[in-house]
């Protein structure tokens, strides 16, 4: 019989609309649930959902895909608006369309073009990075430069006009705000907007050889914007003389504000370890450099709702988890066991992800009683370790390559424990999630993984109702939310396991109330979307 904790779930927050509502541009290389492959398309998919919930009027720009059949079914909701553009760069002068769908109330505008249409990926296929990425962006930021003025929305509401604020995430939409700036205002157009640099990842910052400024439709003059020396060790070859244009350098310098997706990692992209060669140029603008830690998509990730999971559960009752781990077992082909702790990790398969951590400390983590369980496709190295681990373990281990949301669930579910080792993180999603599941995560101390976890205090009170008293007002004296560790090597990754295991098996009262204290953080969009306001509204009282 189901035990209850004696726990109320936390009522959500109090909804207020804005006093000064925005016309808003998001504009974004990709858009759940359209296009996927990462956290950026689940923060554009969301946060502006949230802002139109506040009164704000929102837009997001992004390309319209076409990767095979099954685009073409995700877009049917879609429809011409019929307020085509022609966009000048590379050379020629390009006609786009603009299909829009209105969803929650936002306007989602896909730019339609030949060149995102195409049988891979959205950035590359299994030969690698597409050639023509500078191309395909670029016509994207200034498909989206035009958006606003010329896409009539009909119904006397007519077009958004030049008042707005453009969000411009990462590289991709890069050119936004250098447009804005260099071939718009200087003709009166946009002089009341604002632009806001997002930065999800500074790993990427869209760099091509110099000789390309001229393909990118900016003025001649604006050149040194985007200028940027690569230091002579990051250069291909001899002759390489590391001069580039850089995209996102060219949109840090010319928007209002830069935004990144947590405190941790706005701090940490101004050091030389994690600024990539941007960092002095963030430190001087360091006054405008802020970050908000993501929300999370309340109804895709409620354990209560999940159509991918076995069985509801909330703070109340945690008998539905406890289905969720033995389905979880007897789908991995595991002994089902309620007394053994099971490990889920879901990401990209990359140095970033950290799964070589897993990798190289596998022989130590199977010596313990552990079940784990990996879900991620990229480097086929790393693949071919989680196939090979299979075989050696396969007990206790499997590994699933390849991208599923249904299993991702199933494991954020089922597990007890989620692994996170990132080198760096921006933000981090699955952490979110896993909090939200009671499963308790074990994250790397690096960017929002250190926002986001609060450490396991062993000399906390267990009482159910001080955890949830602990997630509502973010103190010191809760039990914890899961487990972080300083250092990126193995012996150190595997003794944080290690204790997060041991608490596991000798205190429950303990691993119960740290679950309660993870599932009743207020993790949605609600608190994040009204700091990203400020920062709008700081950059329209703090022009540049
Ligand atoms: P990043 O954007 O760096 O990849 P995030 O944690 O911000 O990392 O977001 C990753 C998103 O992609 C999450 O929603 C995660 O669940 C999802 N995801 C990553 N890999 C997989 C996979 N193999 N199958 C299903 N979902 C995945």
């Amino acid at each position: 019989a189901p035990v209850g904790t004696g726990v109320t779930p936390r009522p959500p927050p109090v909804f207020e609309k804005t006093e000064n509502p925005m016309s808003i541009v998001f504009v974004s290389s990709e858009v759940a649930p359209w296009s996927k492959t990462g956290g950026l398309a689940d923060v554009c998919g969301s946060l502006p959902r949230e802002l139109v919930k506040r009164g704000h009027r929102v837009m997001v720009v992004s390309p319209m895909y076409k990767l095979g059949k099954k685009e073409d079914e995700l877009y049917h909701g879609a429809f011409d608006t019929c307020s085509n553009t022609t966009v000048g760069c590379f050379d020629a002068a390009h006609e786009v369309g603009f299909f829009h769908q209105i969803y929650d109330g936002v306007d989602f505008v896909f730019v339609k073009h030949a060149c995102y249409e195409r049988i891979g990926g959205l950035y590359g296929d299994s030969y690698g990075v597409y050639g023509d990425n500078q191309f395909r962006f670029t016509l994207l930021s200034h498909a989206a430069c035009e958006a606003p003025l010329v896409i009539d929305f009909g119904e006397g509401k007519g077009t958004y006009g030049d008042e707005v604020v453009f969000v411009a995430n990462d590289w991709h939409a890069g050119l936004v705000p250098l447009l804005v700036a260099s071939k718009y205002r200087p003709y009166g157009t946009y002089n009341n907007c604002r632009t806001i640099t997002t930065i999800h990842n500074i790993m990427h910052q869209g760099t091509e050889p110099n000789t390309t400024f001229n393909n990118l439709g900016v003025p001649s003059d604006w050149y040194s914007c985007l200028e940027y020396q690569y230091p002579e060790e990051q250069r291909a070859h001899e002759l390489d003389l590391g001069l580039v244009v850089n995209i996102l350098k060219g949109a840090i310098a010319t928007s209002d504000r830069v935004l990144t997706v947590s405190e941790g990692y706005a701090q940490e992209i101004q050091t030389p370890l994690g600024g990539k060669g941007l960092e002095v140029m963030l430190q001087e603008r360091s006054h405008r450099l802020d970050g908000v830690v993501n929300g999370i998509d309340m109804d895709e990730w409620n354990p209560m709702t999940d159509p991918y999971t076995d069985a509801p559960f909330d703070v109340s009752d945690f008998s539905g988890k406890l289905e969720c781990k033995r389905g979880l077992q007897r789908e991995m082909g595991f002994e089902v066991r309620d007394d053994v702790p099971l490990m889920g990790f879901i990401g990209r398969l990359d140095w970033q992800k950290g799964p070589d951590l897993i990798r190289d400390a596998i022989h130590e983590l199977m010596n313990e009683d552990v079940q784990l369980v990996m879900l991620g496709s990229g480097l086929p190295e790393l693949e071919e370790f989680m196939q090979w681990a299979e075989g050696t373990y396969s007990e206790k281990f499997r590994g699933w390559v390849g991208f599923s949301v249904a299993m991702s669930h199933r494991i954020t579910a089922g597990c007890d424990i989620l692994l996170m080792p990132s080198r760096f993180e921006p933000c981090g999603l699955n952490q979110l999630y896993a909090m939200r599941y009671g499963t308790l995560p074990i994250g790397h101390a690096t960017g929002g993984l250190n926002d986001t976890i609060t450490r396991a205090n062993p000399y906390a009170d267990p009482d159910p109702q001080l955890a949830v008293a602990a997630a509502v007002d973010e103190s010191d004296l809760g039990p914890g939310t899961g487990w972080l560790f300083t250092g990126m090597d193995t012996r150190t990754f595997y003794n944080c396991v290690s204790n997060a295991c041991k608490l596991y098996h000798e205190n429950p009262e303990m691993w119960r109330a740290m679950q309660i204290q993870a599932m009743s953080q207020d993790l949605s969009w609600y608190n994040a979307a009204l700091k990203w306001e400020k920062v709008f509204e700081w950059a329209k009282i703090d022009p540049p």
